[in-house]
């Protein structure tokens, strides 16, 4: 076990329900952030960080709520809402949660930042990655490059998910996703 403490963002129940055992044998200390203004509508936010809230709990590890400043995140992102998943406004939306977990990381004196982003199905490492190394080097800290899907970990994952029978949502996060998401179910009935 390593003697560092590390900060882990996370995403959502489903992408990190497998992996909270895991960072808690290989460091002394890991505390949950939940850090996520691209979900919307606020009511989908607060079902999502309860998931999160009690997976904690039952992990035994601390879990921290970021700001919930969307209004933030729109702006960022609003030439890009036209986007596909997987665009330019995704890499937006992975930075801005990468700098401010590393910038939470830096003013509580962790060792290490971690994401579950990359447990998502179309979330590519190879984008997230880079990122979070960018924001580590700029804060001075180190980020836990990984690809959460692999190892087996995205099927344990799913499993876990069912076991728990914990709430599964049905789009990425933002209200770009919820309505491409609807108009596909429309477009299959
Ligand atoms: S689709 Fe997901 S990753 Fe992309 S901008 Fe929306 S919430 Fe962020």
């Amino acid at each position: 076990m390593e003697d560092k403490r590390l900060l882990f963002h996370v995403c959502c129940g489903p992408c990190s329900i497998a992996l909270f055992e895991e960072l808690k044998t290989a460091y002394t200390e890991v505390v949950a952030y939940f850090y996520n203004p691209n979900i919307h509508p606020e009511a989908e936010y607060i079902k999502r960080r309860d998931v999160v809230k009690q997976l904690c709990e039952k992990a035994g590890v601390p879990f921290i709520e970021g700001p919930y400043n969307k209004e933030h995140w729109f702006a960022l992102t609003d030439a890009y809402k036209a986007n596909n998943e997987g665009g330019a406004r995704c890499k937006i939306c992975f930075d801005m949660r990468l700098e401010e977990a590393m910038r939470y990381a830096d003013e509580q004196k962790f060792d290490i930042v971690a994401t579950s982003i990359t447990s998502g199905r179309n979330k590519r490492a190879d984008v997230i990655n880079p990122l979070g190394n960018v924001w580590a080097e700029t804060y001075g800290l180190t980020f836990l490059e990984a690809d959460w899907k692999k190892g087996g970990r995205q099927e344990k994952g799913i499993q876990l998910a069912k076991e728990e029978d914990i709430y599964r949502q049905e789009y990425c996060g933002c209200i770009y996703s919820k309505l491409v998401r609807e108009k596909k179910i429309k477009e299959k009935q």
